[in-house]
């Protein structure tokens, strides 16, 4: 592959698109492309997408390709995950999938530095990783992930890092889901500020 279109983010390493809706955070419900990168190397052990690590493993795909699927979508949205997404350039789709006035909503650990131009930036930071202070600055909603009572420490730092109109939001991780949502509701009635995420896609079985 021609390392002058990846370097510049005209070729990605796509995993899958798809179209579904969104499934989790203060956009749920809402329709959209959704566009899976590969490459991350965060390791969270209760990834649920860990084939997207290796971005060797996915074809790099041209931007326009993305861009023509986006369009021909008709859903004015595209929603870019991972894997983590900002391992790729993003500056060269961002700023096509802008000129046909598509929106951009973004899934990120935060763990990479800022490319791209987008209209929702989710900030989901892990615990295991350094992330980079652009991300609380620009994060329209945090997501913290909760296994344990104990990771409430590190949600309530994340907390105090991001910028004042970021909506802070505490989510089950999956597997713990059934001990762990009780403790969250019981926390944010305590702690208004907070409000729930749930994976609904993953209870109505949509990708
Ligand atoms: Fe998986 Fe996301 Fe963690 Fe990367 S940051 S390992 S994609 S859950």
């Amino acid at each position: 592959m021609n390392n002058k279109n990846t370097s510049s983010g005209k070729m990605l390493p796509v995993m899958e698109q798809f179209a579904s809706l969104q499934g989790e955070g203060i956009n749920t419900g809402k329709a959209a492309w959704f566009v899976r990168l590969g490459g991350c190397d965060v390791g969270c052990s209760f990834c649920d997408v860990k084939e997207s690590w290796n971005p060797n493993l996915h074809q790099l795909t041209p931007c326009d390709e993305i861009i023509n699927n986006a369009v021909n979508s008709k859903l004015g949205a595209v929603v870019l995950t991972g894997g983590e997404p900002l391992q790729s350039n993003l500056d060269y789709l961002c700023n096509k999938l802008h000129e046909k006035n598509i929106k951009i909503f973004l899934e990120t650990s935060g763990s990479e530095p800022f490319s791209g131009c987008f209209d929702w930036i989710c900030l989901s930071p892990k615990k295991n990783t350094k992330i980079f202070n652009c991300w609380f600055e620009e994060a329209n909603e945090l997501k913290v992930i909760i296994e344990s009572k104990n990771d409430m420490v590190f949600a309530e730092e994340m907390a105090k890092h991001v910028n004042e109109n970021c909506i802070i939001q505490l989510q089950p991780e999956w597997s713990k889901k059934d001990e762990i949502t009780p403790f969250l509701v019981d926390y944010i009635i305590s702690n208004p500020c907070w409000r729930l995420s749930v994976q609904t896609h993953k209870y109505i079985k949509i990708p």
